[in-house]
């Protein structure tokens, strides 16, 4: 099925590696302009540099997404540039994993600041446009885990499921403005993040996926565009596991 972009622009945030890498080149491909985030100014740098090299649009902006002053100034210099931003998606996302009673505050609140309170502030600031051209997609890249839970992740697991508690509310605000709101729950995803689990625990793993492999970052890319396209213009509120079958 071909996906359908009327000279849209999007933001996606973590996009300088893994997953939000992966969708920003795909959303390129589409003819999207893809305004590329990432903490790094060199990570972001690279994509843009690269979706331009390759004939795209692109343009990179380091912010650290869990800073909620310096995003503001950001989409409000991005808006400044880009008058109208159709598409958000909001995947930056670290972990800081440990058990409950090991866990630092500082470990709890950095890992719901960068995954979750990110998504209340670049939604809030790049959404009010949205909503005057009462046309947009929003996708939040949640996890499975924020269905599922997970021992030593109550931090991620929390940001996660709050993540979806938040795409259903703004699907119901924003419906009315023709603005889309979904969220991708991804399983286990070979990028940066899953490179540090060791291999037993990879093996494990795939025994319990039914698909019995790790699961692409372009799977979850695929799945990320086509929320973003006119296509999927009649879906909202939804999460979409992309997770080789781990959760039925
Ligand atoms: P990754 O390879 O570690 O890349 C994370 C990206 O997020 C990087 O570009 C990083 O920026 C950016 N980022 C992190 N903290 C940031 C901050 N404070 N400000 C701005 N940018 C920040 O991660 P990934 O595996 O692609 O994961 C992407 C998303 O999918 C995350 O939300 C993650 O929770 C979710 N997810 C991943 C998996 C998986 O198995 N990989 C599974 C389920 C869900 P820099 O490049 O500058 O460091």
């Amino acid at each position: 099925m071909s996906l359908t972009f009327n000279n849209r622009v999007a933001l996606v945030t973590g996009a300088g590696r893994g997953i939000g890498k992966s969708i920003a080149e795909l959303l390129a491909r589409h003819g999207v302009t893809v305004i590329c985030v990432s903490k790094s100014p060199e990570s972001c740098g690279a994509v843009a540099d690269g979706i331009v090299a390759a004939g795209g649009k692109a343009r990179a902006k380091a912010v650290d997404v869990a800073d909620g002053a310096a995003v503001k100034k950001a989409c409000e210099e991005l808006l400044a540039e880009f008058p109208h931003i159709d598409i958000l998606v909001n995947n930056a996302g670290i972990t800081k994993d440990g058990l409950l009673f090991r866990m630092s505050e500082d470990d709890w609140n950095n890992v719901i600041a960068t995954n979750l309170t990110s998504c209340f502030h670049f939604t809030k600031l790049i959404g009010r446009p949205m909503t005057q051209k009462r046309w947009g997609r929003i996708v939040n890249i949640s996890s499975v885990v924020g269905l599922m839970g997970n021992a030593g992740q109550a931090n991620y697991c929390a940001a996660k499921a709050g993540m979806i508690g938040f795409t259903k509310a703004i699907a119901k605000e924003f419906a009315a403005r023709n603005i889309t709101c979904n969220a991708v729950a991804p399983g286990f995803i070979k990028t940066d993040m899953t490179a540090a689990l060791p291999e037993e625990a990879g093996e494990k793993l795939q025994g319990i996926i039914p698909l019995k492999r790790l699961g692409e970052a372009a799977d979850v890319a695929h799945m990320t565009a086509y929320l973003c396209s006119e296509e999927a213009g009649y879906i909202t509120g939804q999460v979409f596991t992309v997770d080789g079958g781990m959760v039925m």
